[in-house]
C-alpha cells in the first residue's frame, strides 16, 4: 500500500500522535510527537525515526487552553504537508472504551460514534476526548478511514469468572463488568514476548503497565487471563493521580457523612488522589524520586506495596509466574520502583540483578531467579498501524 497511517491517542491532557508506513509491517514509526499541556499552554513536539527532532515551525502558534478539536484540525494540515506526495490510507485511534461487544479492532461508521456515546459515563475522564479526535478528522477529511483501536478488547478473551463483580447477576447483564484497560500496550508487549522469552513467552506472564495510568495484566498463552483495572480505569493500582483499588464504603462514607457530591467524588479518585494526593506534591515519579520529603517517599513505597499485592492478587488465575514485564513510563525508566516492587516478590522466587535494573537492561534478574524479570519499551502506535494495515486489506 503506497501512502500512511496516522494514529492518534489523545488523552486528557496531550494528543500523541504517530506516523506509520502503510505498506511496511514495521513497528518503526516515521515520526512520531505529542501536543502536550493542553487545557493550558499547548507544546508541541516531534521526532524522526532516528529519534532527531523534527522542524515543527510549520504548524503555527498554537492557541493557549485551545481544546482538542481545534488542535487536531491544526495538526492534521501539518501532518498531511509532512508527508508531501504520500496519501493518508486510514487514521487510527485509541479509544479507551468498547464496551462489551467491541473485541477487535473496528471501522469508524456513525452508528459506532453513535454506540462509543454511550460508554462516556463509563471513562468520563477519556472517552469524550477520544470520540472529540475522530469527529475532528471526520470533518477535516470526511473522505479518509478511520479505525478504533479498543483499550478493552485484548481482555474479552479473560474467562468469565475474571470479568464479573459480586453484584445481582440482573447488573452483571446490564454491563457492569471488568473490562481492564491499557490492551493496546499488552498486545504489543504480547507480541514481542517471543522474541525475548523464548518458550516462556506463552508460559504465565504478567506484564506490568506503569505509567499515570497503571495496571498489570496476567497472561497465559500470550491472552489476557485477568488484569487489575475492572469497570473503570480507576481500579487496581495506585496510580498518578487515581487511587486504585478502594473499599466502596469510603464512597457512600464521602456522600453521607461529608456530604460530598458524585462530581466531587469523580475529581477527588481521578485527579486529586494516588502519588498526588499521598505526597501532598505531584504525581511525577522523577520528582517524587528526587524529592527528600517523607511524605514523597510514603507516596513510592505506597505506589510499590500495592502493585506487588496486586501482582500476588493475579497469580491464582495463572497458577504462577514464569515472567514478569515492566513496561510505560514509570516501568521503563525507574530502576528504584522496579527494585521496591520485586524485594516484596521475593518469597516468589525473584532475584533482580543490581546492575542491569540500573541500567534499565532487557533483561533484569539474575541467572538463578525462578521468575525472568524484563523491561520492554511498549508501542500502542504499532499496534493502531497493524490494525489500520489489517483493516484496510
Ligand atoms: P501516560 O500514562 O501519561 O502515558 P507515561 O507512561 O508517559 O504516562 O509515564 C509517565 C510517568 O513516568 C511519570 O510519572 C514520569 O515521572 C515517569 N518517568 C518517566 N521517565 C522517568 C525516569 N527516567 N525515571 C523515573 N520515572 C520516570
Amino acid at each position: 500500500m503506497n501512502g500512511v497511517f496516522v494514529t492518534l491517542n489523545a488523552g486528557s491532557s496531550s494528543l500523541k500522535f504517530a506516523v506509520f508506513e502503510g505498506g511496511s509491517a514495521s513497528t518503526t514509526a516515521l515520526m512520531r510527537g505529542k501536543i502536550a499541556g493542553i487545557g493550558g499552554t499547548p507544546v508541541f513536539s516531534a521526532k524522526d525515526a532516528h529519534g532527531k527532532a523534527i522542524n515543527t515551525g510549520g504548524l503555527g502558534a498554537l492557541e493557549a487552553s485551545s481544546d482538542h478539536e481545534t488542535l487536531i484540525a491544526q495538526l492534521l494540515p501539518w501532518l498531511a504537508s509532512y508527508q508531501k506526495d504520500r496519501p493518508l490510507l486510514a487514521v487510527g485511534h485509541r479509544v479507551v472504551h468498547g464496551g462489551q461487544f467491541y473485541d477487535r479492532p473496528t471501522l469508524i461508521s456513525p452508528q459506532v460514534i453513535e454506540e462509543l456515546e454511550t460508554l462516556v459515563p463509563l471513562a468520563p475522564l477519556h472517552q469524550p476526548h477520544n470520540i472529540a479526535a475522530i469527529r475532528a478528522v471526520e470533518k477535516w477529511r470526511p473522505e479518509t478511514p478511520q479505525i478504533a483501536c479498543f483499550d478493552t478488547s485484548f481482555h474479552r478473551t479473560q474467562p468469565r469468572l475474571a470479568q464479573l463483580f459480586a453484584l445481582p447477576r440482573d447488573l452483571t447483564e446490564q454491563g457492569i463488568i471488568r473490562y481492564g484497560f491499557h490492551g493496546l500496550s499488552y498486545d504489543y508487549i504480547a507480541s514481542v514476548l517471543p522474541e525475548h522469552l523464548g518458550q516462556n513467552a506463552s508460559g504465565r506472564v504478567i506484564v506490568a503497565h506503569l505509567g499515570n495510568g497503571s495496571s498489570m495484566c496476567a497472561m497465559k498463552n500470550r491472552k489476557s487471563v485477568a488484569t487489575s483495572m475492572g469497570f473503570t480505569a480507576l481500579d487496581g493500582l495506585m496510580m498518578g493521580r487515581r487511587c486504585g483499588s478502594l473499599d466502596p464504603g469510603v464512597i457512600l462514607y464521602l456522600m453521607q457523612a461529608k456530604g460530598m457530591t458524585a462530581p466531587d467524588i469523580e475529581n477527588l479518585l481521578y485527579k486529586e488522589s494516588g502519588l498526588l494526593g499521598v505526597s501532598g506534591l505531584t504525581n511525577d515519579v522523577q520528582d517524587l524520586q528526587n524529592s527528600d520529603d517523607p511524605n514523597a517517599q510514603e507516596a513510592i513505597a505506597l505506589f510499590c506495596y500495592r502493585a506487588a499485592s496486586n501482582l500476588a492478587n493475579l497469580l491464582p488465575s495463572i497458577g504462577g509466574l514464569d515472567a514478569l514485564v515492566f513496561t510505560a513510563g514509570i516501568g521503563e525508566n525507574s530502576a528504584q520502583i522496579r527494585e521496591l516492587i520485586c524485594e516484596q516478590l521475593g518469597w516468589l522466587g525473584v532475584a533482580l540483578d543490581d546492575a542491569s535494573n540500573k541500567k534499565n537492561a532487557t533483561r533484569i534478574s539474575t541467572d538463578r531467579s525462578r521468575v525472568e524479570v524484563f523491561v520492554l519499551p511498549t508501542n500502542e502506535e504499532a499496534v493502531i498501524a497493524r490494525a489500520c494495515r489489517e483493516l484496510l486489506h
